[in-house]
């Protein structure tokens, strides 16, 4: 195959981490199902826990080359991914910094486990690169960044984190979910691991559960040696699943992030709604930001519904665009982050980093933006 440099990025969707069927010739990888294999010798054991199946070693392959690293580890969730993460690179007195926003599930590990290991951490007071410089300890080993975050898209500069974390020689880590390497690649601003929760844009099609990790040789190595232990491995019939959806991971996320801009232009002319978060936005206060380190602004949005519209009620009167929990399927879905992502903190704590129980989370899909616009317009008209 040629340089992986010089491929495109819907052929590395397409081609990148194939398991070639030399038997039958077939066009698409074949699903090696077995969970064991002949022992060659110490260094060569393929075993599903070892996370180097046939379909388990290509599919990394495929992560890696998107998001320019190499390396990457496929895991069976999204908090596997960052947990197994975590705990490769922190022991116990080591220090965690990690950004405010982010998460729920993320910020659930940190607190109910990281005491039980002995792991110190420090959730930032903002989001900007003083935050983070601010709460770094002698002890600090990692610090984690969102960006965009959930669900005020709130942007953090990368290159200025890892610039300071560098400084330093503390290693940093990004949750990707929200750009994915189609919008955004941190390791071309000094990023060390990138994770994914690959139950999101990877998958796309909200039918499966996955995580991942990229980053280099050395650093996944470290956390396959904690990973083999820990065992979040994903099953090969859902990496096969997911190698046949990366294939269009590219054109599935320009469509929606095209969408997501269209309608997080007319959201913001619309007199009901009182506010759009969304980084491809002038009016959005990182836009410049969004513009330097990203390559396209992403399908996620969040908006603010006029006062005198329930939201609960509005997301009930939608037809087309579905209430769901999870995000990024070729489906538009909304949520209120105030009933679900962030219901477990107290209304000052909600108020204090800007999440209004008129919020609404829009995972933006590929449908015609014109039916989506009518979903909302009868939505509201139907008050
Ligand atoms: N990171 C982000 C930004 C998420 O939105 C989620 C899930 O919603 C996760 C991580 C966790 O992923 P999973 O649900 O696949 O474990």
């Amino acid at each position: 195959m040629m340089s992986k440099k010089k491929l495109g990025v819907n052929t590395i969707c397409t081609h990148v981490g194939e398991v070639k069927d030399e038997q039958f010739k077939g066009a698409v990888s074949p699903m090696y199902l077995s969970s064991s294999y002949e022992f060659l010798d110490v260094d060569i054991k393929r075993y599903p826990r070892y996370f180097n199946t046939p379909n388990q070693e290509f599919l990394s392959k495929k992560i890696a080359a998107l998001e320019g690293t190499e390396g990457a580890l496929i895991f069976s969730s999204g908090m596997a991914a960052i947990s197994h993460m975590f705990l490769a690179f922190l022991q116990k007195g080591d220090h965690l910094v990690v950004q405010n926003t982010l998460y729920g599930g993320t910020v659930n590990f940190i607190k109910e486990e990281f005491p039980k290991y002995g792991i110190e951490y420090t959730f930032t007071n903002g989001y900007k690169a003083k935050d983070f410089e601010d709460v770094i300890q002698s002890n600090t080993k990692l610090i984690h960044i969102e960006t965009p975050s959930n669900p005020l898209l709130t942007i953090t500069d990368i290159r200025d984190v890892t610039q300071i974390a560098k400084s330093k020689g503390i290693l940093t880590s990004i949750d990707n979910t929200f750009a994915s390497p189609i919008n955004q690649k941190p390791i071309e601003f000094g990023v060390d691991l990138v994770m994914h929760s690959a139950t999101k844009y990877f998958g796309g099609h909200s039918d499966l559960s996955a995580g991942a990790v990229a980053s280099s040789h050395q650093n996944i190595e470290r956390i396959w040696n904690v990973s083999k232990n820990l065992g979040g491995n994903l099953s090969d019939m859902t990496v096969w699943l997911l190698e046949r959806s990366m294939k269009t991971l590219g054109l599935r996320v320009k469509a929606q992030t095209k969408n997501a801009m269209k309608l997080a232009k007319w959201l913001n002319r619309h007199p009901q709604i009182s506010k759009v978060h969304y980084p491809g936005l002038k009016s959005h206060p990182e836009h410049k930001l969004a513009k330097a380190q990203m390559t396209g602004f992403g399908a996620m949005l969040s908006f603010e519904l006029d006062k005198s519209l329930d939201s609960e009620k509005f997301q009930k009167k939608l037809k087309l665009i579905k209430s769901s929990m999870s995000l990024a399927g070729v489906e538009s879905t909304v949520i209120s982050p105030h009933l679900t992502s962030h219901a477990l903190l107290t209304q000052y704590e909600r108020d204090s980093v800007g999440i209004s129980d008129q919020l609404i989370r829009f995972s933006v899909g590929i449908e015609a933006v014109k039916d989506l616009k009518a979903d909302i317009i009868q939505a509201i008209e139907s008050f």
